[in-house]
């Protein structure tokens, strides 16, 4: 019966991965899979998430009952606040927020119900963009037609803007979707700067684009979670615009294989937030019916405590501050080896690099690390931070060198 079926290429980085996994090569690196590994090229289960899984097992009223189909309600809750940074309570009753299995399902589910109730005729993605939006796509939504607007200009190996913009001014049409990467651009790692972000909201006001923000590594990318989020948040706080976005945690909290994710819509009204919502439950129960509680359980605990909160944060810096020290130190070899070629783009795809910050306590507050953030970006990015500021980052810093 299956003969006439033709044999599917494989995902070419899980490809990749396992060859990796055979070579039998000592010095081996890999470049492949967005997963962190630590000094030992190990994975790493962040702190904070063994202390709070050693609380719930020790927990006796935890137990492996159904989830609502919508997902944990604290996990939801606190996976809204998070994206949205504590939003109002008239910005939260245009939220409808539900559980996913992890960034892929949220993207795939929203990729369904943006096609069922919208019936857009088109989706703008990246070009390039991460592998899976267009296999998500083809499957979830397949009679959208997938359209790429340009994103990377391989010459300079930098964002090409205005290419992207005429592209969209030109093409785009009323009522196609926009799928836009809302920090850490895979596989690129360019992301717009926000004077872009704000051309990028402009345009799809004018030209009535829905847009669709993949959020797959909030406060991996810079260490910062209201950073990583500044984009999807001012695109909110427009207050014109009706948007979707797909949430993953398996970056953020390293929780990759447990499958941490949700899918939030801002809808125009409370009634329309709960129209929609009935939709995307209608989807969920016929496509998984209950979301996996371990993950989201872990993420819930750890958000909604200040204090775990806060420790998990330091985790994000070291976990951002390594990737950028790999980036840099991967850098200063290949200029030392003088590799013919522009290496710049290495360290530049990052807009602030964290070395200071590595050295700090883990009981620096988010206010420390912000100071911290000062004297890291006068040191490695001078230009950045405007003359007048300088002196007074570098008094602030001496406060925490001492503190
Ligand atoms: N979106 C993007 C852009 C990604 O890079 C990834 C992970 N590579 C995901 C979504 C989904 O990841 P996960 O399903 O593990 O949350």
């Amino acid at each position: 019966l299956f003969n006439h079926l033709e044999t599917m290429p494989g995902d070419p980085i899980f490809g990749l991965m396992s060859l990796y996994a055979k070579d039998p090569a000592e010095k081996k690196a890999s470049l492949t899979i967005g997963v962190y590994r630590d000094e030992e090229g190990k994975p790493w289960v962040l702190p904070t998430v063994k202390k709070v899984e050693k609380m719930i097992a020790e927990d006796v009223a935890t137990n492996h009952e159904y989830l609502p189909m919508e997902g944990l309600q604290p996990f939801v809750e606190s996976a809204r606040d998070l994206l949205f940074g504590n939003p109002s309570a008239s910005l939260t009753s245009r939220i409808g927020s539900l559980q996913t299995i992890s960034g892929t399902g949220a993207v795939h589910l929203g990729a369904r119900f943006l096609n069922d109730s919208l019936s857009p005729k088109r989706i703008w993605v990246s070009d390039p963009t991460w592998g899976n939006h267009h296999a998500i796509f083809d499957i979830a939504a397949p009679h959208v037609e997938q359209k790429m607007y340009p994103y990377y200009d391989a010459a300079t190996c930098s964002l090409n803007f205005t290419g992207m913009m005429e592209t969209l001014e030109r093409d785009a049409q009323p009522g196609d979707l926009i799928l836009l990467h809302a920090c850490a651009h895979n596989p690129t790692g360019i992301d717009p700067t926000k004077e872009q972000w704000k051309q990028i909201a402009d345009l799809c006001e004018r030209k009535h684009l829905f847009p669709f923000f993949d959020s797959a590594y909030q406060g991996f990318a810079s260490g910062d979670v209201d950073e990583d989020a500044w984009a999807v948040r001012h695109f909110v706080s427009r207050g014109t615009l009706e948007l979707a976005v797909a949430q993953s945690f398996s970056k953020n909290f390293g929780l990759y294989g447990q499958r941490v994710g949700a899918f939030h819509i801002v809808a125009a009204d409370e009634a329309a937030r709960d129209k929609a919502l009935s939709h995307l439950i209608y989807l969920q129960r016929a496509e998984i019916s209950n979301p996996p509680v371990y993950g989201a359980r872990i993420v819930a605990f750890i958000l909604q405590n200040e204090e775990l909160k806060r420790e998990w944060e330091q985790d994000l810096l070291i976990m951002s501050g390594r990737i950028k020290t790999m980036r840099a130190a991967l850098y200063g070899e290949l200029k030392a080896l003088q590799t013919p070629g522009s290496w710049e783009h290495i360290v530049n795809q990052n807009e602030v690099d964290l070395y200071e910050i590595l050295e700090i306590s883990r009981s620096a507050t988010k206010t420390d690390i912000k100071k911290a953030y000062h004297k890291a970006a006068r040191i490695h990015h001078p230009d950045k931070v405007p003359e007048d500021q300088r002196a007074a980052a570098d008094d602030r810093f001496k406060d925490i060198q001492q503190a």
